[in-house]
């Protein structure tokens, strides 16, 4: 479990803690691949999510998963792209959490995640939780815990 006044000063930055899904670059499962590509190209971040026209949570969608079929025996073709749609290609087992999720759930995903998506009980996509928003929030609980409560070392049992 996590301190709860850890806790309560991350509550404080939560406002600014979720990357709301309307400021997340995603595409649609039935994107051709070529526009996925150029899109990921585009916006530069390593891993995006796939939505259905609900807004429904999906997938996941990284570079290489495209380029991995346009790699042919000793060459590369964007030929295979123009008939593959982005369902054809994504990651469809990968963590997400409940718009209801707490900390200590959070925190032990953005060991092995650079983000984490964040759906709500229809698995309506919401927006990501990333590790430098994370990275943020500790910066400020470690900078003004001492100003909010007395942190004191208890004495050693020995
Ligand atoms: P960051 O912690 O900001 O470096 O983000 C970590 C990862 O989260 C990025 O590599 C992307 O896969 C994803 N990500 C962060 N922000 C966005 C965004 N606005 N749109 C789509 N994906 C994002």
């Amino acid at each position: 479990m996590i301190a709860k006044s850890i806790q309560d000063m991350l509550a404080e930055k939560e406002n600014g803690f979720l990357i709301p899904g309307d400021k997340v670059a995603s595409v649609q499962e039935d994107n051709p691949l070529t526009h996925a590509f150029l899109l990921l190209t585009k916006v530069r971040y390593s891993k995006i999510p796939v939505l259905d026209g609900q807004s429904h949570l999906l997938g996941l969608l990284t570079i290489p998963m495209i380029t991995n079929k346009m790699i042919e025996l000793d060459d590369i073709s964007q030929q295979p792209l123009q008939s593959l749609i982005v369902k054809d290609v994504m990651q469809t087992e990968f963590d997400t959490v409940k718009d209801d999720a707490n900390m200590d759930e959070v925190l032990h995903l953005l060991v092995d995640n650079p983000f984490v998506p964040v759906v709500d009980a229809d698995n309506v996509f919401c927006g990501i939780l990333t590790r430098r928003e994370m990275m943020k929030a500790f910066n400020f609980v470690a900078h003004n815990i001492e100003n909010k409560y007395d942190v004191t070392k208890k004495a050693s049992k020995e």
